[in-house]
């Protein structure tokens, strides 16, 4: 994907000064009752400030989004979705892919990291794909994970969002806001995984899985959160593990979608289009502030 059309990053639109209440914390240690409430306000509150979330891999198919996922590990989705339409105009199906000379195909895959071993699963898995399952990819988990370089997280991020079938997705965000909210305590992502699978219905786990990466990417980042702008505060039990103070945090936020790391090149039809998406952006850039004032 050329340059030119990544779009400019969007100035945020705060318009008045963020006064972030500090969050409440309980007294008493909080019941499983109560933390379970808290959990399911908080995705509540996450799906009003990110209507428009979604995978951030381009993908046409199963196929693409399995490759683009297994790519995307140790990188941005912005770098995979400038290195997939060249990968997938040479390898369009797993029959193609299967047949690709090593190094011609880490080559086009450089640009994404870990290109000899991404570029080994890729083959393998083509190769399990054409010769296990048809040349189509499965969808179910316990196939899935059959397949080379495919774990539970890439092969949940395939279920729910190629397959339409519930996952929570535990990447390095989720964990870390999981633990965060208090959902869990657990570091393994399995176990986190299995924690969250008893907090909220089967329905909601595909779009809580975005929800949350979305804010992990946007606000509560792994060494600064932006503690003083961040509408969850008053859910969170660990507000002011990062900068409360509203100013400076609100220069810690990041809108990816405006071209940064993690911005989906080709929004698919079922999600808002460019320009829908742009107003969405900066429409949300606005509620933010505007919600936290109202804290
Ligand atoms: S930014 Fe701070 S208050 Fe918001 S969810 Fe993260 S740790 Fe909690």
């Amino acid at each position: 994907m050329a340059e030119s059309k990544v779009r400019k990053a969007a100035a945020p639109k705060a318009k008045s000064a963020v006064k972030a209440k500090p969050a409440v914390k309980p007294r008493k240690p909080e019941s499983h009752l109560a933390m379970v409430r808290r959990a399911r306000k908080i995705n509540r509150e996450l799906a009003e400030l990110y209507p428009y979330a979604h995978p951030e891999l381009d993908f046409d198919n199963p196929f693409e989004l399995l490759v683009a996922t297994v790519l995307s590990a140790q990188t941005t989705d912005l770098r995979v979705n400038q290195t997939t339409p060249a990968l997938f105009a040479k390898y369009p199906m797993p029959e193609d892919m299967a047949a690709a000379v090593p190094e011609e195909l880490e080559e086009i895959i450089r640009p994404t990291g870990f290109f000899r071993a991404k570029a080994k699963s890729l083959i393998g898995l083509s190769i399990a794909l054409r010769d296990d399952f048809g040349g189509e990819v499965p969808g179910r988990l316990a196939d899935l994970v059959t397949l080379p370089g495919v774990g539970r997280k890439t092969a949940n991020v395939v279920l729910g969002n190629a397959f339409g079938v519930p996952g929570i997705t535990v990447d390095t965000h989720f964990g870390r806001l999981a633990r965060r909210f208090g959902w869990t305590a657990e570091e393994d992502p399995e176990k986190v995984e299995a924690a969250v699978a008893e907090i909220f219905p089967k329905s909601e786990w595909t779009m809580l899985s975005h929800r949350v990466v979305f804010h992990g990417r946007r606000i509560c980042h792994s060494r600064k959160p932006a503690c003083g702008a961040c509408p969850i505060a008053p859910l969170c039990p660990s507000y002011g593990e990062g900068e409360t103070d509203p100013e400076k945090a609100k220069k810690l936020l990041k809108y990816e979608m405006g071209g940064q790391p993690g911005q989906r090149l080709r929004p698919p039809a079922d999600f808002p289009g460019e320009a829908a998406a742009r107003a969405d952006a900066d429409a949300h850039q606005g509620q933010v502030a505007d919600l936290a004032v109202a804290r």
